[in-house]
């Protein structure tokens, strides 16, 4: 059948019979003509803000009688679909978008507190994190108490009358342990508990249903899954994201339109992803556990892990892709075992669909003193691998031949 000619192409704001001059044509171009039938996939909206009719839909948009997006610092609708995607899949409801998963933490802390309030932390926590929490307590005087995110009562002792938050990882980096979050959770009675769950993903493990008030993600990892995305994402009751979302455009927290489509589509395949980690992690995780050159090896589907009974609770769909792994022998060793590697490269992230592999001493968790890090069993001789989408009797290969070579 011919094209219909009789319908003319609309272009957006510009008639086509009115005769432009070329800047005109210029500036005002790179729209498509309008049209009717919808986007199988959607779009990436990479507009710095929105046209409105008038004066009065201004106003209809500001007290949320319609609904529209004004300025992308304050909404998008690519964060949108993601934030959206989230909360439903961590049975929240509501979420907020942030630029980084650092920018995410910096949002929910400034809802939080003030100078002189006081939040109580896991020991373990990601390395910047727990430098974040440092700095707010040496810049802006907010008190900090760090607690054994393994002892649910130790929680209680540290309430103060000005704890205005409590922080835990769960699963925790680098030692992949599994904290009993129903516990602490009980321990903190009112004080909101905000759940680090970067390591397992609303796949695994849905701290909201275990008590926690606000689950946080950095979506730079598995959420987005394809290493080509900073974004960050926490998800929690509506009158707490409110606050949060307040802060993010605040302070300029936003995420990039495109990169939050990258991460929607990432998410299509997250539980796949997840079920397909897991299961290469703890085929891997007994491998190194039988081999000479490890000392020792920390996941938490193994018997041998001192959180493996908590997590079979927590985590009954899989206990996910990392896996932390101690050589005999400090730095120079691993430096060895990287050099032998060969495909799988040391990349100081994490849940890429390539496998990959880290140093917490001298990546995640530098910027801890080796005291400290020998206190919580961050040692020199420790490897983080981040198990990625690859055949898993490749990833054994390449493995066995790495740790003979040194
Ligand atoms: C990476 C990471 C963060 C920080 O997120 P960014 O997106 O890198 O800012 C926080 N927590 C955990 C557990 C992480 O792995």
């Amino acid at each position: 059948m011919d094209r219909p000619d009789k319908i003319p192409p609309v272009i957006k704001g510009l008639s086509m019979d009115l005769e432009n001059s070329e800047e005109t044509i210029c500036a005002r171009g790179g729209w498509a003509p309008e049209f009717v039938t919808r986007p199988s996939s959607p779009p990436v909206y990479m507009t710095t803000a929105f046209d409105l009719d008038g004066l009065e839909q201004l106003d209809d948009l500001a007290s949320a009688r319609i609904a529209g997006y004004i300025y992308t610092r304050d909404g998008n609708p690519n964060h949108e679909a993601f934030a959206s995607d989230m909360a439903r899949l961590e049975g929240a409801e509501s979420a907020v978008v942030c630029s980084s998963g650092m920018g995410a933490m910096t949002a929910v802390l400034l809802a939080h507190v003030k100078s002189g309030d006081h939040v109580i932390a896991g020991k373990v926590l990601y390395g910047r994190t727990g430098q974040m929490l440092n700095q707010l307590q040496s810049q802006f005087g907010v008190q900090v108490t760090f607690v054994d995110a393994l002892d649910p009562a130790a929680f209680h002792q540290a309430v103060t009358p000005g704890t205005k938050l409590a922080i835990i990882e769960n699963i925790s980096n680098p030692l992949m342990e599994v904290a009993d979050v129903p516990a602490i959770a009980a321990a903190l009675g009112e004080i909101p508990l905000l759940v680090d769950s970067t390591f397992a993903t609303p796949v695994l493990q849905k701290p909201l249903a275990l008590g926690a008030q606000i689950v946080f993600h950095s979506a730079s990892k598995y959420l987005n899954g394809h290493g080509d995305v900073m974004m960050g994402v926490v998800a929690g009751k509506l009158s707490t994201m409110r606050k949060v979302k307040a802060m993010m455009a605040l302070f300029g927290m936003n995420s990039n339109p495109y990169e939050c489509w990258l991460a929607s589509r990432g998410l299509r395949t997250l539980p796949i992803r997840m079920e397909r980690v897991s299961r290469s992690a703890a085929e891997l995780s007994s491998y190194l556990l039988n081999h000479p050159k490890v000392r020792s090896v920390y996941y938490p589907g193994l018997e041998s892990h001192p959180t493996h009974a908590i997590a079979q609770k927590l985590l009954p769909r899989g206990f996910g892709g990392m896996v932390a792994f101690e050589l005999h022998g400090g730095r120079e060793t691993v430096a060895k075992l990287f050099r032998s590697l060969g495909e799988i490269p040391f990349s100081p992230t994490l849940a890429d669909a390539r496998t990959t592999v880290s140093y917490p001493t001298g990546t995640s968790h530098k910027f801890m003193t080796a005291a400290d890090r020998e206190a919580l069993g961050i040692r020199d001789g420790l490897v983080r691998l981040s198990v990625g989408l690859e055949d898993v009797n490749d990833l054994k290969q390449e493995l066995e031949m790495a740790l003979n070579a040194i």
